[in-house]
């Protein structure tokens, strides 16, 4: 038996499991991570979809990673930009709940 890894922070793991999903679902990280009001910590992630033909309104989600905090804005050609929140990003990315707690 070799030595065993630490095994990754939950909220780290989940985080990668999320990002993941957002990946697949089209969604382009902004690269730009900010101080979270909930928690204040440095762990605030935005991503974006686009929008455009054939498709439907952009989205853009913002995350904490630390506290788990989720925000959404929806952008469509009627309504405008509108926020949503809370916003349920793990149901939203289809991902079971007991998978990641
Ligand atoms: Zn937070």
């Amino acid at each position: 038996m070799g030595p065993k890894k630490p095994p990754l922070p939950p909220w780290l793991e989940k985080a990668a499991i999320i990002r993941k999903r957002l990946k697949t679902r089209g969604f382009m990280p902004n690269d730009r991570i900010q101080i979270c009001e909930k928690c204040e910590e440095y762990g605030e992630e935005g991503w974006s979809l686009k929008g455009g033909e054939g498709r439907m309104g952009g989205r853009d989600i913002a995350y904490c990673m630390c506290c788990g905090r989720s925000r959404s804005w929806k952008s469509s050609m009627t309504a405008g930009r509108v926020v949503e929140e809370p916003f349920d990003l793990i149901a939203f990315l289809g991902i079971k709940p007991e998978s990641i707690d």
